[in-house]
Parts: C-alpha cells; sequence; structure tokens
C-alpha cells in the first residue's frame, strides 16, 4: 500500500493516529494491526489527508475533496459508490486494499421508551463492539405511548457516543468500569458510530436538531487526540456544531488543559462527573479523584473559555446513602457556589449493574434533592433515565448482549 502520500506527518503518541499541523487534525494511519488485516478504512482521513493521498496516486488533490464529500456527506458505505470517481480509480482503491471502512451496526436493542442502543463493529472481523446509544425526544414515548417505529418519528434526539471500549478509570459505580479498557478508539471509529446512527434515521444535517454527547463508554479525555480528532471529523467533515456536542470527563486535568486550549470552533460543551460533594466521598466512589482533587480539577475547568451563555455541566450521581442525603446537597451547593463558575448540575439516579454493590435512591429523595439545591439558588436539574430496560441507561454500557 502507498504510503508516500503523507511525507510530512509525524508520528503522535498513540500508534493508530498520526498528526498534521494542526493539533485536531488527528486522522487514524496504521491500520495494519487491524484485525483481518489488510483492509484500510477511508473513513477517518479528512479532507487534507485524502488530497495528499490522492496526490500520491498521481490524481488531482481535489478527488480528495470527493471522497470526503462522498462517506461524510453522503454517508457512502462501498468505495464503488464514489460516483464522482472514475470507475478505474474507484478498482484502483479497492484493489490496492481501501474500504470506506465505516464501523457498522450490528445489532440493535429497542426500549419501550424509543430509546436504541446499539452495538458497534468496529471492522468486520473485529470480535471487539463498542456501544453507542439513540434517544429520541419528543415521539410521544415520554407520554407513555408506545414509540411508533418510524425512524422519522421524532423532532430532536440526541446521540450517546463512546470513545473508548471498556474504561480504565475504575469508579465504582459504573458498569463500563468492569470491562477495564480494552482498547482506545481511533477518530474514525468514534465519528463512524456518529455517522451510522445519522444514516439509520435519516437525519438531516443542519435540519434535524440532533445534539452528541461523548458519555458512552470510555474516557474522553484518556483517548484525548482521537476523541479530538473525531470531533474535527464531525464538525468539519459532517457539518455538526460543536455547541451541540458535550464531552463528559470524570476529572482528567491534564486533558481539561488541553481541552481549554482548544479553538471555539471545534470546542464541544464540557461535562465534568462530580459525583460528590466533597474530597473524601468522591476518593471513595471515584478513586480517581485521589489523583486529581475536586480543587485541581475546577482550577482547570477555570480555565476553559465558555462562550456567552454557556455552562458547565456538572453531573452528580446519586447513590443512595452515599451521595444522596441532605447534608450532601448542602454541601454540593456549597462547593457549586464556591468555584464561581457559570455552572448547573444534573443529577442522574443511580442506574444498577450486576456486580456493583450500591443501591437506587427514592423518587422522592431525588426530588428533595434537586428541590434543596433550587433552594440554595443552584440551577439543577433532574436527568431522566432512558433506555434502562435494555440497559442504555448512563454508566449501563458493557458490551453485552445477554441483557437485551
Ligand atoms: N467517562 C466519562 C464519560 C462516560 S460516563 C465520565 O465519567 O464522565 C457518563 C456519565 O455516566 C458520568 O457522569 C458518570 O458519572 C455516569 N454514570 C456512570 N455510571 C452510572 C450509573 N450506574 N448510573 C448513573 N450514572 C452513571
Ligand atoms: Fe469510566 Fe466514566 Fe464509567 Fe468512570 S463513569 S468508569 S470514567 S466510563
Amino acid at each position: 500500500m502507498n504510503r508516500e502520500p503523507f511525507p510530512r506527518l509525524r508520528w503522535n503518541l498513540t500508534p493508530r493516529t498520526f498528526m498534521t499541523e494542526s493539533p485536531s487534525q488527528l486522522v487514524p494511519l496504521d491500520a495494519r494491526e487491524r484485525p483481518g488485516g489488510c483492509k484500510e478504512p477511508l473513513f477517518g482521513y479528512d479532507t487534507a489527508a485524502l488530497a495528499k493521498m490522492m496526490a500520491g496516486q498521481r490524481e488531482p488533490e481535489w478527488r480528495g475533496k470527493q471522497i470526503a464529500e462522498a462517506i461524510y456527506r453522503q454517508w457512502v458505505k462501498e468505495i464503488s459508490e464514489i460516483t464522482t470517481l472514475p470507475s478505474l480509480l474507484r478498482e484502483k482503491l479497492a484493489t490496492e486494499g481501501w474500504r470506506v471502512g465505516r464501523p457498522r451496526i450490528s445489532q440493535a436493542f429497542r426500549s419501550i421508551d424509543g430509546t436504541e442502543r446499539y452495538l458497534v463493529q468496529c471492522a468486520p472481523d473485529d470480535p471487539l463492539t463498542v456501544e453507542t446509544v439513540w434517544m429520541p425526544e419528543g415521539d410521544g414515548s415520554e407520554a407513555g405511548e408506545e414509540a411508533s417505529g418510524n425512524s422519522k418519528d421524532w423532532r430532536r434526539a440526541t446521540i450517546c457516543v463512546s470513545s473508548q471500549v471498556g474504561c480504565a478509570v475504575n469508579c465504582q459505580f459504573c458498569l463500563t468500569a468492569k470491562l477495564g479498557l480494552q482498547r482506545n478508539l481511533t477518530a474514525g471509529e468514534i465519528a463512524g458510530q456518529v455517522v451510522e446512527v445519522l444514516d439509520r434515521h435519516e437525519v438531516g444535517v443542519g435540519r434535524d436538531r440532533v445534539n452528541l454527547v461523548f458519555m458512552g463508554m470510555g474516557e474522553p479525555f484518556l483517548n484525548y487526540d482521537n476523541f479530538m480528532g473525531a470531533v474535527g471529523l464531525l464538525v468539519r467533515e459532517v457539518g455538526l456544531s460543536p455547541q451541540r456536542m458535550t464531552v463528559s470527563t470524570s476529572g482528567i486535568v491534564p486533558g481539561i488543559e488541553r481541552f481549554a486550549l482548544e479553538p471555539e470552533d471545534l470546542r464541544p460543551r464540557l461535562a465534568i462527573s462530580l459525583n460528590a460533594p466533597n474530597d473524601r466521598i468522591r476518593g471513595e466512589v471515584m478513586p480517581i479523584n485521589r489523583k486529581w482533587s475536586i480543587a485541581q480539577v475546577v482550577d482547570a475547568v477555570r480555565s476553559v473559555p465558555l462562550r456567552p451563555r454557556e455552562r458547565v455541566t456538572f453531573e452528580y450521581v446519586l447513590l443512595a446513602g452515599v451521595t444522596d442525603r441532605a447534608e450532601d446537597a448542602r454541601e454540593l451547593a456549597r462547593l457549586v457556589r464556591r468555584t464561581g463558575l457559570a455552572a448547573k448540575v444534573n443529577l442522574i439516579a443511580w442506574n444498577p449493574g450486576p456486580g456493583i454493590d450500591y443501591a437506587m435512591p427514592a423518587p422522592a429523595t431525588v426530588e428533595a434533592f434537586h428541590r434543596a439545591l433550587m433552594g440554595e439558588g443552584i440551577a439543577a436539574f433532574i436527568r431522566q433515565p432512558r433506555g434502562r430496560d435494555i440497559f442504555a441507561a448512563c454508566g449501563q454500557l458493557k458490551r453485552t448482549v445477554e441483557t437485551s
């Protein structure tokens, strides 16, 4: 395979990515270690990299733009469908071992609330799958009606995207943690989950209101380059707005500091998984707090510039008897006030999972906690669990089929 077209690229930290002159233009390069071997995915290369690749094929650079248009805007799945390319060139690319290589939904589970959880396969013979969740709103299912099954019967939706297979962070309440970290996803594999779901639901980019939350499996800031590479592809190639994207981190301080330096036109909104009102409790439920304390996380968050009216979200998982007590609400309110940040709190009642020894808070406790925060002048919201019956809710994502 011809690797000459990338002479000015330098290797980055992870073997699966390379860095162009702009730190956010990260795209997967080394697919040699992919299970199944010789097929190289085009999905993941941005227009600039595709143009260089075309130049290396002694083709005009604008052919790269045509490929990018086809895979990121028209969502073609096969090289043979890129009809803007001459058929000889399509054949040549295929013979050389290239393929579009977008991840594929291999299984879908549908909840009574309309939520769908997908197992997404990154390469045809890769046994590892990641999980992606589609949460339609306004399809009538919130009112207790059965969702119609019509894929366009929604007005806005949220896609929850994974950034790693498994997670290394080991939060005690999270099912994904049980997997440990299996591997990082490439930029193409992260962005590919989104395009696959947009395609399935025939989303009109720029027409339908679709939000992305990087809150699936994994810790995005421990796969920073590929995560931001994916954001670059989704913004610049697919045409989505970073203002409709939210990335959630467990508080990886070096990641937050890098994030603060990203240009506004590429920077999603930021959510911090706070989950406890003080370092003592946080250290118990999130061992990562022993590495970076709440004060260190908050300091890093202060360096992230906010757009007008933008707020940082503090996510707070309510664990019965551990983080949901009246004194926790008061302490949390004080903590949030002291940060001086433009912030809001999203309350998430803990979603249960096998082998995790916490209890769900009573609905009345969740409401009391919410009222207490509001009473203290904190903007707080209760996040309704979605797709609990198919294990699609927060923290329930764990490459399983048996939970369907
Ligand atoms: N790793 C990132 C993003 C994925 S987790 C992070 O931790 O922020 C997304 C959110 O789900 C986090 O706020 C996390 O605290 C929450 N979460 C994890 N397990 C949960 C569970 N069992 N019930 C409810 N929320 C959970
Ligand atoms: Fe990883 Fe987030 Fe789960 Fe913690 S809550 S183990 S950081 S996925």
